[in-house]
């Protein structure tokens, strides 16, 4: 795998038959997450196809005339031509794999997958996901020596990792930027002893032989799981949603809003994320418009005071988005007055996401844990879930309030509790 520059794009890409590039960022952790999936894939597909990473923020001009929009993107070349739509986001490795698969002759994939062998450990305790959650768990297991692995489909840090700044958790004066406290917490987690297994593919999960398999050839058995899988983006469910995911749509400020810079952007919801990301955002771009379904805001009054007095904000109360179209390099939002019904476009360089969330439990399948109306996960005051040996922490859990601070207090509540069973 070999990083190159805009200069060699011409002989290394479109004259280098197979290839696959990477376009990333820096303060991009969706980009740290690929990064070590698209080693492993270059050391296994390596002597088929090439792997080549370009540095997006010095490769604008490359980047914006390939129709690169978001970071990370992966896009495919055989003999200079794209051989597949490219993917962008919090790429998962299955993706990867079944894009260089199709790149290559059923005898070449057999002798590719002959060269990957099955891998099987045992823990006591095995923790599903790295947020702050997930990571005091870890914290207070490994302090008491207990057998313990923490699994993550992205890098430690979860939801705290991408949001820009936390003013709110205890023990720092001054606002953190989320990356920094959860590189904190990774870090406090990995000295106290305990395996790290992150930006895996998490094939699936039995919570009744409490057996995890990872990147579909290691299988994880433990005595004991804590489910701290956290939220994802809640879906929007509009025209042309799926379609612009990561190409003019985006959901991580921190890794794309540096990209506006004296641009035109939109952000979509009302909630603390929505306030806060289009304050962050007004450092780039030149002009932000929230678009909000209701009359009020939902975040916290100092956050709205200084989005409502900000020059570069403006606010679009009462309407929500009805469809996305790229026109040309922009991107056009058909926005509804939630009153009227009457519908216009919105014309923007970009539009950020952030609409509220929804728990990550997919990956149970249909052994799941009891959970309330809306997924999330019902558990007693020792943060056990109604199956045996099973805890679930974090935002994953039915709760009212969803903050780091409470993650915590999960975490630790768990892993006191697991630590007196065994
Ligand atoms: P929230 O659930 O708080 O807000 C979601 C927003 O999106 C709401 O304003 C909602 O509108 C709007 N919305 C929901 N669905 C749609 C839709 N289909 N179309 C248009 N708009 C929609 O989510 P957040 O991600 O902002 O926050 C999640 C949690 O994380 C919250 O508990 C929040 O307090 C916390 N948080 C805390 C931070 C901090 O402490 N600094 C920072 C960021 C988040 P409506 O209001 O009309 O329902």
């Amino acid at each position: 795998m070999t990083e190159i520059d805009s200069t060699l794009f011409e002989e290394k890409v479109l004259q280098g038959g197979k290839v696959v590039v990477d376009f990333y960022s820096t303060e991009c952790p969706p980009c740290e997450a690929l990064a070590p999936k698209f080693e492993a894939m270059a050391g296994l597909y390596g002597d088929k196809i090439s792997f080549y990473k370009i540095f997006r923020q010095e490769n604008r001009a490359l980047a914006e005339q390939l129709g690169v929009r978001s970071s990370p993107t992966l896009l495919f070349f055989e003999n200079g031509v794209q051989t597949t739509e490219p993917i962008s986001g919090g790429i998962k490795k299955s993706d990867i794999i079944a894009r260089l698969d199709a790149m290559l002759t059923p005898d070449e994939v057999a002798s590719i997958k002959c060269r990957q062998k099955p891998l099987f450990s045992e823990y006591d305790v095995a923790i599903l996901g790295g947020g702050p959650a997930g990571l005091t768990a870890g914290i207070y297991l490994g302090q008491a020596k207990i057998n313990t692995v923490l699994i993550d489909s992205a890098l430690p840090g979860g939801y705290m990792g991408i949001t820009h700044q936390i003013s709110n958790y205890p023990g720092f004066e001054k606002p953190q930027p989320g990356f920094m406290l959860a590189h904190y917490m990774s870090e406090q987690a990995k000295q106290s002893g305990i395996d790290f297994k992150v930006a895996v593919d998490i094939t699936s999960v039995d919570l009744r032989k409490k057996e995890i398999v990872i990147d579909g050839l290691e299988t994880i058995r433990a005595k004991k799981i804590i489910i701290a899988t956290g939220t994802s983006p809640n879906p929007m469910n509009v025209p042309g949603e799926k379609e612009y995911k990561g190409k003019g749509l985006s959901y991580c400020a921190t890794c794309d809003a540096k990209y506006f810079v004296d641009k035109d952007v939109a952000v979509i919801g009302g909630g603390n994320s929505a306030v806060e990301e289009a304050l962050f955002i007004t450092r780039f771009a030149k002009k932000v418009t929230i678009i909000h379904r209701s009359e009020k805001f939902r975040a916290n009054e100092i956050a709205i005071e200084q989005a409502l007095a900000h020059p570069k904000i403006e606010v679009l109360f009462g309407h929500r988005p009805k469809g996305f179209v790229r026109k040309e390099d922009k991107m056009e939002t058909m926005i509804e007055n939630v009153k009227t019904g009457e519908t216009r476009p919105l014309l923007t360089d970009g539009v950020f996401v952030f609409i509220g969330l929804k728990p990550n439990v997919e990956v149970f399948g249909s052994h799941l844990p009891e959970s309330d109306d809306w997924g999330y996960i019902l558990t007693d005051d020792e943060m056990r879930t109604n199956l045996p040996d099973i805890y679930a922490v974090g935002d994953v859990v039915s709760k009212k309030f969803r903050q780091i601070t409470t993650a915590v207090a999960d975490g630790t509540i768990a892993a006191i509790s697991v630590s007196k069973e065994l």
